[in-house]
């Protein structure tokens, strides 16, 4: 699903960001992806969903090797890849049912199959019946899962998950742990980063910890004592 072959990305002259990664993550997996502020794991997540390009290197996802993607190519990759953000991202003027819709109306999608479509995410992500109410009137949790939920609208084969729990207090954390979970069973593949120790312990997936633009372990399952 992802194949990344010695991967360098340096932005300027103070040294790579990334340093000749080299990552294969198969369909349907559960990643976790850990490491200290500044460690890279950002710049990782945009050279996936193509924000920047590699300064060398082989990315291959979903079977679309990047080296030969056109702009006209670009819609399509992004498709394939769902985002969500520690700080959500909605839109506050737009009530959860317009924030989500509005993924779908942006891609021309008929109306009629977005009013359809629409309450089977919200149902997905534990939330039919808040429709209608507006972003601040959710807890972060809530507003978390409605990020997901805008994520996944198109059925992205990936979900990047980019500190989602950051912002919230336990158990919301874990509601939007479990919607995650959810979503991966389903079979869209995850990568997560968190820097919370419980999650990684409690989930016992496999780990990736990146540190100074290297991956320096790897393991199946992972057992996380913090960096
Ligand atoms: P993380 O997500 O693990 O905190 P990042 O990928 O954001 O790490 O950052 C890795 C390194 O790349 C850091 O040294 C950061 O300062 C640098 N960096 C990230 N984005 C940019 C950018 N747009 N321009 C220049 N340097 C950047």
């Amino acid at each position: 699903m992802i194949l990344l072959d010695r991967v360098t990305k340096t932005y300027n002259r103070r040294g790579p960001a990334l340093e000749r990664i080299s990552l294969h993550v198969e369909p349907k997996e559960f990643v976790i992806i850990v490491g200290p502020s500044g460690a890279g794991k950002s710049t990782l997540f945009k050279l996936l969903t193509r924000e920047e390009k590699p300064s060398s290197g082989k990315i291959i996802v979903g079977g679309m090797d990047y080296e030969r993607l056109n702009d006209k190519d670009i819609p399509l990759l992004r498709r394939k890849i769902g985002v969500v953000f520690q700080d959500f991202k909605l839109l506050n003027n737009k009530t959860i049912h317009e924030n989500v819709a509005f993924a779908l109306e942006i891609a021309g999608i008929p109306t009629q199959e977005i009013k359809h479509t629409v309450p089977k995410v919200m149902d997905l992500v534990g939330l039919l019946g808040k429709e209608n109410h507006y972003p601040l009137e959710l807890s972060g949790g809530e507003r978390q899962r409605v990020a997901i939920a805008r994520a996944i609208v198109r059925q992205p084969k990936i979900l990047i998950a980019d500190e989602p729990t950051g912002n919230l207090d336990p158990k919301h954390a874990w509601d939007v742990i479990k919607v995650l979970e959810k979503i991966n069973r389903f079979g869209t593949t995850v990568l997560l980063t968190t820097h919370n120790q419980d999650i990684v312990n409690t989930l016992k997936r496999r780990v990736v910890t990146i540190k100074d633009g290297h991956i320096v372990s790897d393991r199946a399952v992972g057992h996380y004592k913090g960096v």
